[in-house]
């Protein structure tokens, strides 16, 4: 049954450009320590190089390029440069023992970017080359615009680039317009020019970075550019958790990632870039291993292999499944059992309807909806909340740091003032009632979204917030509400008693099932 097509075999570098041109992103700017940070996590997940920065850029960029590579990584850094004497200059000042030189090669660049001739960009490349291996720099070279370059004059110079010393050649698809087909065809066109290693760097323009990188491969490069959550320019690159899965599970080649790392470098990344990442998206995605479908649900809780090509655990992800208007009885009891309900088949049946009913609406169903209509259908008692806020205070304006405070209700008789200061008043207060949650159980705020649902600044909005907790379940919660500030507050507090609730449930399963004498 294995769908592995055994090309395979070889070791496939990775080369993470999510700090350069993942940063080219329009709208994405990191802070030096916003790039250490990313580095470090880089490195973590294994990649084989960190292209940490173009040092010309700016003086944050130069810092930063120090920074990280003065860090003692196990991945090598590296840093963009043009073959400009300037570009490189900075190189040496970063201490750089991996340059990254590029020069576009196609007809359209050289007339309308640069300005210059074939023969004149020939000179450049080698001159920038050789300056570089003069300072002790070694040179991956990059024909910027490969794709749309004239073959035999970019053959010249990828030839004379080797003989000055390039240690590897990168061919990028500049504006993604190659295909499978042309890319592979290309790479074999210049593996037969020069000797030293291959690189791709493909753009996803037409949504084939992915598919010509792991063409490309195929056709003898090894080593492919990739950004986390397929972050660049335009369109972006191609993205690295979906070419190091498929690059090892469709196609069998090995690389240095630890997978199970990808999807929390993902969501890492993400929350710094400020770039999320689309739902559907593959290998990362919130719902790459989501399941709503009754059919889906069913196949998967019998064999998982029916609907996951790739078990969720392998990229550090968990398999959900999510209540609405396709689901069915299965996935609906197995929901319910992870929540600590047990229920009969004719109230599942009964709480199936209610809930599609709510997705018929256009409605999410969150694990807190579930267990409202759970108990109201089954008739069971929820008991009072565990936390509930009494008082709430926050303050914010000019000069003054966000602050909150707030006074809890714990359990029956107990009660708690906490306050804290944030980057806007609702991090305020998430942060305060935290340092109260923290005392009970550990959980983390994996994902808090606002969406406002009508327009005006009386607009109603909806929070929704993904919480976890200590053993990695997932709880949702939402809520509405105009006052922004308290329906996070809403939404927080009942996710954390679901939280506390399914403990409390799972602890009398336990009880249960323990041997009685
Ligand atoms: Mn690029």
């Amino acid at each position: 049954m294995s769908t592995v097509q055994r090309t395979g075999g070889r070791r496939i570098r990775i080369f993470d450009t999510t700090l350069r041109d993942g940063e080219q992103t329009p709208g994405v700017s990191l802070t030096v320590e916003k790039k250490i940070e990313i580095a470090k996590t880089l490195d973590i997940l294994g990649v084989d190089v960190i292209e940490a920065g173009f040092p010309i850029v700016s003086d944050g960029e130069l810092e930063s390029v120090k920074a990280i590579n003065k860090l003692g990584l196990k991945s090598q850094i590296c840093a963009l440069s043009r073959v400009e004497k300037s570009d490189i200059d900075k190189l040496i000042e970063c201490d750089i023992a991996y340059g990254h030189l590029f020069i576009a090669t196609s007809d359209l660049h050289l007339q309308y970017k640069l300005n210059m001739t074939r023969e004149a960009a020939y000179r450049a490349a080698v001159e920038g080359v050789e300056y570089a291996r003069a300072h002790g720099i070694r040179v991956e070279f990059s024909a910027e615009d490969a794709t749309r370059s004239e073959r035999t004059f970019l053959a010249e110079v990828l030839k004379a680039v080797e003989a000055a010393g390039a240690e590897r050649i990168d061919v990028p698809d500049t504006v993604g317009t190659a295909t499978p087909e042309t890319f592979s065809d290309l790479i074999r066109f210049i593996r037969a020019n020069v000797r030293v290693p291959l690189s791709t760097h493909c753009h996803d323009d037409y949504g084939l970075a992915v598919a010509n990188s792991l063409a490309g491969i195929v056709a003898g490069a090894d080593q492919a550019h990739v950004t986390v959550n397929g972050l660049g320019e335009r369109a972006g690159n191609a993205s690295l958790e979906e070419f190091v899965m498929a690059v090892s599970r469709l196609y069998n080649f090995e690389t240095g990632i630890n997978t199970k790392l990808l999807y929390s470098t993902s969501r890492f990344v993400a929350k710094e870039s400020g770039i999320f990442v689309q739902p559907n998206k593959a290998v990362v995605g919130e719902n790459a291993f989501g399941h709503e479908s009754g059919i889906h649900t069913h196949g998967v809780l019998n064999l998982p292999a029916t609907y996951e090509p790739m078990e969720p655990e392998l990229v550090g992800a968990h398999r959900r499944i999510q209540a609405g208007k396709h689901a069915g009885s299965h996935g609906v009891a197995a929901q319910l059992q992870s929540l600590g309900i047990e229920a009969s088949r004719d109230e599942i049946k009964r709480i199936v309807q209610r809930v599609k009913v709510i997705g018929d609406q256009g409605k999410g169903v969150t694990d807190v909806d579930l267990d409202r209509i759970a108990r109201e259908v089954i008739g069971l008692e929820r008991g009072n909340p565990f936390l509930k806020v009494t008082d709430l205070a926050v303050i914010t304006g000019i000069k003054t740091v966000p602050t909150a405070s707030v006074r809890l209700t714990i359990g029956e008789d107990q009660t708690m003032t906490v306050a804290e200061t944030g980057t806007g008043p609702v991090d305020a207060v998430i942060k305060a009632i935290q340092t109260v949650t923290d005392r009970f159980t550990k959980i983390r705020l994996r994902e808090y979204k606002l969406e406002a649902i009508t327009g005006g600044t009386d607009a109603e909005a909806e929070v929704v917030v993904k919480i976890e907790d200590e053993d990695g379940n997932i709880t949702t919660a939402s809520s509405t509400g105009t006052d922004i500030v308290m329906t996070s507050v809403d939404a927080l507090i009942s996710g954390f008693n679901e939280v506390m609730l399914r403990k409390a449930r799972s602890n009398t399963q336990k009880m249960k099932i323990a041997p009685t004498n």
